[in-house]
């Protein structure tokens, strides 16, 4: 069955999979059932390598040079022939970086030598300045290096016909010099994912206008922008929708149509989803889960015409969490990128833990360093509705379905902020 056929069946009859449960979903099922569905976006771009950092690389980078080039000089010191080593050699003239030595080296001859300069024709190997002595134009070796010593050898770092960046690679700022490095100007980079996202809600007010009683400011297309700006998406804030069926599919439609990816904020949870349920089935192949974690139970994920439509809770820390979770992975992959995991480690945590165990939770956590080592503590209360505690945190502690309350002190694990985008 091909993923679309799986897709359509998944969202017609929940049953149809053996290992499915849309109320019952662990974290790592939602990854792995949303990672089938994603292949990169097909067109790709030639561009100028200053312009492409963060994106992936749609083809194999292959190295026409030998980096380096030619044989040449680890240190300052003089170019020699090892056989000779043991008797005064008689200086011949110069190589600098740059400007190489040209003569001819006539027996028991040696050439001063500067860092990255050409080793001259002949030669073997060099000797650092501190260990010779020189005397008029004689140079006395005090200490032999082995044969060969201090040569910097032609394709020593890159070979050419070496692939240098695979296919998937995203672009750092070392790949661009790197790619300089290799003079190569250009290179094949996936074009930017177009993303489209709402907030939903009667009760949102944007920011800039007055509260009315019982009204909130809508703070998710906020963080969502920041999160997509991080990605190097190419973004679109259609704004906040009313609960009204009609707004949502009029926004869903013409969102779904002109982007690869539709994001939408709230109106998953229990009390409204029977009425995204009925939109999105009208119009695509969209599952509805239960996702065993905290925050960010509800989610959706599925197609509506070619685009990925994700489904994510209201509460604002909620939205965050689902994103950096799911969201974020899955754009990576839909952007072209071979590696889309998010790095994480153990540390100690100063605090103790609440939690009960059944459910993943991803408390907000902040690294800091005491004395030598880093530690972590949390953020204090962790209600999915306080988006002051992700402001705060600097990580998240990932706290797994089987884990119970922890004692300060306790290995906990940790996905850093920074560095997970
Ligand atoms: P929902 O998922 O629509 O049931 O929303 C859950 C909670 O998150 C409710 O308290 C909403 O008011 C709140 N909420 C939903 N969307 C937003 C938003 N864009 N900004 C701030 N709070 C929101
Ligand atoms: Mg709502």
């Amino acid at each position: 069955m091909n993923n679309q056929d799986l897709l359509q069946q998944l969202a017609n009859d929940p049953s149809c999979a053996d290992d499915y449960d849309p109320n019952a979903m662990s974290v790592t099922q939602a990854r792995q059932y949303i990672q089938q569905f994603l292949s990169p976006v097909q067109d790709t771009e030639t561009m100028a390598i200053k312009q492409t950092l963060g994106r992936m690389l749609a083809a194999p980078v292959v190295s026409g040079i030998n980096v380096p080039g030619h044989n040449n000089s680890a240190m300052d010191g003089f170019a020699f022939r090892h056989a000779e080593a043991n008797q005064p050699l008689t200086l011949a003239g110069t190589a600098f970086a740059g400007n190489p030595f040209t003569g001819v080296l006539p027996v028991g001859g040696c050439v001063k030598i500067m860092t990255g300069a050409v080793i001259p024709p002949g030669v073997d190997t060099v000797v650092m300045q501190e260990h010779t002595h020189s005397e008029g134009e004689l140079v006395s070796l005090l200490k032999i290096p082995a044969f060969g010593a201090n040569i910097r050898l032609t394709g020593e770092d890159i070979a050419v016909g070496q692939t240098v960046l695979a296919r998937g690679h995203q672009i750092q700022p070392a790949d661009m010099g790197l790619l300089a490095s290799l003079g190569i100007a250009e290179v094949q980079v996936y074009r930017r994912l177009k993303v489209a996202f709402f907030s939903t809600g009667d009760e949102l007010v944007s920011v800039g206008q007055p509260l009315q009683a019982g009204q909130i400011y809508d703070s998710n297309r906020y963080s969502l922008w920041g999160m997509l700006q991080a990605l190097g998406v190419d973004a679109h804030d259609l704004g906040n929708v009313a609960d009204d069926p009609q707004a949502l599919e009029n926004t869903l439609l013409e969102a779904a149509n002109t982007h690869d990816v539709v994001i939408s904020s709230g109106g998953v949870s229990v009390g409204e989803a029977d009425f995204m349920k009925q939109l999105l089935a009208k119009h695509g192949q969209v599952l509805f889960w239960k996702i065993n974690m905290k925050p960010g139970r509800p989610l959706a994920y599925g197609k509506l015409g070619h685009s990925h439509y994700f489904g994510l809770p209201g509460n604002p820390v909620s939205t965050m969490v689902t994103f950096y979770q799911f969201v974020q992975a899955a754009l990576k992959s839909l952007m072209g990128a071979s590696a889309v995991d998010q790095p994480s480690f153990k540390v100690e945590c100063v605090s103790a833990i609440r939690k009960a165990p059944g459910r993943t939770e991803f408390q907000r956590g902040i690294l800091f360093k005491q004395g030598q080592h880093w530690q972590v503590k949390t953020t204090g209360e962790q209600g999915s509705g306080m988006l002051s505690s992700m402001s705060q945190a600097n990580c998240f502690i990932v706290l797994d379905e089987a884990t119970g309350a922890l004692a300060a002190g306790a290995m906990v694990e940790v996905q850093p902020f920074s560095g997970a985008c």
